[in-house]
């Protein structure tokens, strides 16, 4: 973290959200305050800019906001991977387990860079379900997932486990709930 910024005081912590139990990061305070909005992005770019990568992949909703500035400043094609049924074109899509509940992604499969690295970009990463899901589909679809970015991990959740082989890197981590 750069010195002289705290990047846990900009993160607003809401316990029993979405249920009892949970601990949510919620990081619409990180996007109210322009400072913390701007070291995340510097930070993204800092980390990926030379790493060859042929498209970032953001997954719906809230790594849309990060993934959408970190494609201006380093001129990549943005890929969204949105909840099923949300796309127009042909879609590749892919079930898988939340940390509250289950769900389904999808991406268009013209959108996916056949042979290219491929960034997967999320606010927070729990249990990983939502990103390995990504990942499966960029293989799918002819794509090398590059690595994995969020803003908050939560290791804790074993994230590493189901994500084994791909590189994830996280602005802050929490260590429990
Ligand atoms: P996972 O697939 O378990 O890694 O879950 C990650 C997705 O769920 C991300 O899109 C997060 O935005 C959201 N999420 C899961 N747990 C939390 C949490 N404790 N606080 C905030 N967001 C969460």
């Amino acid at each position: 973290m750069a010195p002289g910024f705290n990047l846990d005081d900009a993160i607003r912590k809401v316990p029993d959200f979405p249920k009892k139990g949970i601990l949510f990061y919620d990081i619409t305070s990180i996007l109210t305050n322009p400072d913390a909005f701007r070291f995340c992005v510097d930070s993204m770019v800092k980390l990926y800019k030379n790493e060859g990568l042929a498209a970032v992949a953001a997954i719906e909703s809230r790594g849309f906001l990060f993934a959408s500035p970190l494609c201006d400043r380093l001129g990549l094609p943005l890929v969204l991977v949105r909840k099923k049924g949300k796309l127009p074109g042909k879609t590749r899509t892919r079930k898988y387990e939340l940390e509250y509940g289950e769900a389904e992604i999808e991406m268009h499969e013209a959108d996916i860079p056949v042979g290219g690295r491929v960034l997967i970009v999320d606010d927070l990463i729990a249990t990983g379900g939502t990103v390995k899901a990504a990942a499966e589909i960029l293989v799918e679809g002819g794509a090398v997932p590059a690595g994995v970015f969020a803003v908050v991990g939560l290791p804790f959740l074993q994230y590493e486990k189901s994500l084994e082989g791909l590189q994830v890197r996280t602005l802050i981590e929490y260590f429990g709930e």
